[in-house]
This record gives structure tokens, sequence and C-alpha cells, in this order.
């Protein structure tokens, strides 16, 4: 028992320096690695409730590593966290999908409402060019703000003071939506929602999760219900995370929800299949 025990030690260890050798190895890759285009994005669809049609997407960003093969987000966004390249990287994917956004919208006769989510990190929001960065994305695009949405996590936005909240409140001035991300994981302090310039709350996955169960937990639908009727009565739009059944979808619409994502409707994927389920109202 002695020696398994020691073994199992020496494998813990071994495992965990490899793969503090992968991060070590990941973390000096990752300039090249954006210089190199080794970095993609898949777009998931989010989609009205009520009816099914096509909201906008998701932008989220993967690495084509070339030994390691697709990675994703989770793998490397802490690391480009960590040494500041998430801002060249978080421009690039916020660049890159902006045009997207564009041209989906030159695709469809209407011009489309169909909008794009990014995703903003902690240490992009404290970066100073944060809003002209983004000014100049969407003016190079021809994307109208309004069509954008940042997905902030509600822990970046916990505690944030004025200076922080400063940018928020300019693209949101300027039209652009601030969605909470993850909403409801951390320590949520639903007065603080009225001082933060968001208009969407992204419900988190956890929340769809316990809609899973049949009958879902009583207490459960009674917070998400709570959540929503705040959120409207904020004028905040409710978007779910996570959906993966037929049956969540019908709760939560019940519920109130206005939008939704998750592999119910479709897993992320290559924009042509955006276009195409707008197309087709296929979902
Ligand atoms: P997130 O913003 O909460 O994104 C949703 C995650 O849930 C995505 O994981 C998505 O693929 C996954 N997902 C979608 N539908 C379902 C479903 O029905 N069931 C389940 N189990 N999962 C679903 P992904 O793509 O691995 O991204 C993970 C996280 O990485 C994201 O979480 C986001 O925080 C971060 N991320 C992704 N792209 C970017 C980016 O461009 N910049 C930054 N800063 N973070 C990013
Ligand atoms: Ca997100
Ligand atoms: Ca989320
Ligand atoms: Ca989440």
């Amino acid at each position: 028992a002695k020696s398994a025990g020691g073994n199992r030690f020496e494998f813990a260890d071994r495992e965990a320096d490899e793969r503090a050798i992968t991060r070590h190895g990941l973390t000096n890759a990752l300039p090249a690695a954006l210089e190199r285009g080794e970095f993609f994005i898949e777009y998931q669809p989010l989609v009205h409730l009520g009816d099914g049609s096509v909201h906008g997407a998701e932008a989220l960003v993967r690495w084509s590593h070339p030994q390691h093969g697709v990675l994703g987000p989770d793998r490397f966004i802490p690391l480009a966290e960590h040494t500041g390249l998430i801002v060249p990287l978080g421009r690039w994917v916020l660049e890159e999908s902006v045009a997207q956004a564009r041209v989906w919208q030159e695709r469809h006769a209407d011009g489309g409402p169909l909008r794009i989510n990014v995703n903003l990190s902690p240490t992009q929001l404290h970066h100073p060019g944060l809003v002209a960065d983004t000014v100049e994305v969407l003016e190079r695009a021809g994307l109208s703000p309004g069509a954008l949405c940042l997905e902030v996590t509600e822990s970046a936005l916990i505690g944030a003071d004025e200076g922080l909240l400063k940018p928020l409140r300019q693209l949101a001035d300027m039209g652009v939506d601030i969605a909470l991300d993850d909403f409801g994981t951390g320590y949520s302090n639903l007065a603080n929602l009225r001082r933060l310039p968001v208009s969407v709350l992204k419900l988190d996955r956890s929340f769809t999760q316990s809609m899973q169960r049949a009958p879902a937990d009583p207490v459960d639908l009674k917070i998400v219900e709570g959540i929503v009727s705040l959120a409207h009565s904020l004028e905040l739009a409710v978007t779910v995370e996570g959906v993966e059944t037929g049956a969540q979808a019908d709760q939560l619409r019940e519920l109130g929800c206005d939008t939704a994502q998750g592999w119910y409707y479709a897993r992320p994927g290559a924009p042509d299949r955006i276009h195409s389920l707008v197309l087709t109202d296929a979902i």
C-alpha cells in the first residue's frame, strides 16, 4: 500500500510537472501563434426563445496548435490574461468577429439585425485603449455599435470603481450592449446591477442545468423567475447559456427569458453555419 501510495504521488507529481511544462510552453508560444495566425473563431448562435429565430452569435476563440491540436480557450485565455497577450489577442478577436458580423449583415437582403457577442477579459477592461480600439474596429468594418455586445463576467465587475466602469459606460452610451456574463456564479449583488452600464444579463449554465431535472427544483425556478423579473424591471434582457434540451428551452421560455444559447440549438461552428441557419430558419 505504501509503495502504491508512493507511486501515486510520483505519478501525480509527474502529471503536475507535465502540466507546468505545457503551460510554460504554451505561454511562450502565444505571441508567435498570434503572428502566424494559429487562432480561429467559432460562432455559436443566440436565438430568440419566443420563435427560435437567430438573434446573433457569440465569438469563441480557439487555438490550432501545431503539436497539441485544437485547444479550447480555457487552456490558453488564462495564460494570455496573465502575460498581457490577451490585449492584442482580444483585439484580433474583436476585429475578426466584427468583420464577420458585417459580412453576415451584407449577405442578408434586409441587412439583418444579426448581432455579435465578444468576450472581454478583465485585463482588456483595464486597458486604456479599449474604447478607441472598439470605435476604430466598428468604423473600419462599417458595423453599427448597436450590433455589438461585449460580454464581461460578473466577477470582473465586482467591486469595480467608477474608473473601471467609465469605459464601459462610454461604450454603452455609444449603443454597444454590455452583457454581464456567467451571471449568478459570483456573489451577485442584485442592487449593484443598477450601478452597472449593462443591458443584458447572461444567466450561467448552472441555472440551465438545474432545469434538467424533472421536476426542476422549485427553489431554482423561483430564483430564475425572480432574476428575470428584476432584470426586466431594470430593462435588462435575459439570455441563458448552456441550453442542451428542448425541455430546458421550454422551461426557460416560460420563466420569461428572452434569448438562449446552447447545444440544443447549435454547437459553436464555422461562420457559414450561422448564415445558413439565418437563411433557412433551421433552428
Ligand atoms: P463563456 O463565455 O461562458 O462561453 C460559453 C461556453 O460554453 C463556451 O465554451 C461554449 O462552447 C460552451 N457551451 C455552449 N453551449 C453549451 C452547452 O449547451 N453545454 C455546454 N456544456 N457547454 C456549452 P468555450 O468555447 O470552451 O469557452 C470557454 C470560455 O472561454 C468562455 O466561457 C469565455 O469565458 C472564454 N472565451 C472564449 N473566447 C474568448 C475570447 O475571445 N476572449 C476571452 N477573453 N475569453 C474567451
Ligand atoms: Ca461569454
Ligand atoms: Ca458565459
Ligand atoms: Ca459560463
